[in-house]
């Protein structure tokens, strides 16, 4: 029988992005259209937690109303590639015994983060990419959409502007509110897991892939650790393999989930002037969400009920 402390003892934290999201550069208008998402969002997430559903519908569920806001680089709203396409990346991440799934560079599929779990629980394998994940998602019935499906014109003025840097002879400075999204939970099973979608970097190509469907990287979860993902310059957070790096700090070095998360976000990225942060649980349900940038859209409720909601780095942080 579950006592009443264990049935509360849920916790869930997302991210929608890290990068120069300041102030003076958003109307209070946008400002609380993003906040209300955010808390709406955990909300929802919470209360499926609440009523005792399983973490990996949890985090399916959240990241999906996220790809369905345009307000976010995964799903519809994903960033342009060079060429003007869009290459969806997504990966997830079970901590009871492991079990993964990715796919990278997809450009029909509604919904990235539903197909890495199929590719999890309904494929012998662990990444799929391009054209052999939308066969995959075809066989498997997956709902497919046009490239106009995705298309947004903020999304488009960025690879503009990025566009337009690079022929300048400027650092390619792209929209720089990266955007990617990413949900971690801790259920009443006592699972840990983790999601990470997006459309990847402004500009990107030759099938360039980032961290996001990386194991290890962008995405970790394991329950002897902590469930942990990521958003930032993916590049930096491939070669430091920073989500299996937080967790491998926790259950092999005695750290912390504050002190591993910040040894690798604030210590380690900012040496290497990896721009980004995570947001992660621990199987206590505390959260972390930890960020070197200005800003990254943000929530969480950890075990004790407490509610986060934050854009800024000056907004509170848990
Ligand atoms: N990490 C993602 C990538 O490099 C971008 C992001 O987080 O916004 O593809």
């Amino acid at each position: 029988m579950m006592s009443a402390a264990d049935e509360t003892r849920v916790a869930i934290a997302l991210h929608g992005g890290a990068g120069t999201i300041e102030r003076n550069a958003m109307s209070e208008e946008l400002e609380a259209t993003y906040r209300a998402f955010l808390d709406d969002a955990i909300i929802r997430g919470y209360e499926q937690l609440r009523e005792g559903r399983a973490g990996l519908d949890v985090v399916v569920n959240v990241i999906q109303l996220m790809e369905d806001s345009p307000l976010f680089n995964a799903g519809r709203g994903a960033v342009y590639t060079w060429e003007g396409a869009h290459e969806l990346d997504a990966s997830i991440m079970h901590g009871e015994n492991l079990d993964a799934g990715a796919v990278a560079g997809v450009s029909t599929v509604k919904s990235p983060i539903a197909l890495a779990r199929a590719v999890m629980e309904d494929s012998p394998h662990v990444m799929l990419a391009s054209r052999g994940a939308e066969a995959f998602a075809l066989e498997r019935g997956f709902d497919l959409v046009s490239p106009e499906y995705f298309a947004t014109e903020r999304r488009r003025e960025a690879l503009e502007a990025y566009k337009a840097n690079e022929q300048a002879g400027l650092k390619p400075e792209a929209d720089h509110k990266f955007g990617t999204v990413g949900v971690v939970v801790l259920d009443q099973a006592g699972n840990l897991i983790a999601g990470t979608s997006t459309g990847g970097m402004t500009g990107k190509r030759w099938g360039r892939i980032g961290d996001s469907p990386v194991i290890g990287a962008g995405t970790y979860a394991d329950n002897r650790s902590c469930a942990v993902s990521a958003t930032g310059h993916g590049e930096y957070f491939i070669r430091h393999t920073v989500a299996r790096d937080i967790c491998a700090r926790m259950q092999f070095g005695g750290a912390t989930l504050d002190e591993a998360a910040s040894t690798v976000v604030m210590e380690e990225l900012i040496e290497a002037d990896g721009e980004g942060g995570i947001v992660a649980v621990d199987p206590a349900g505390r959260v972390a969400l930890v960020f070197n940038t200005p800003g990254m859209y943000r929530a969480s409720i950890d075990a004790t009920g407490r509610k986060v909601v934050g854009i800024y780095g000056e907004d509170e942080t848990p």
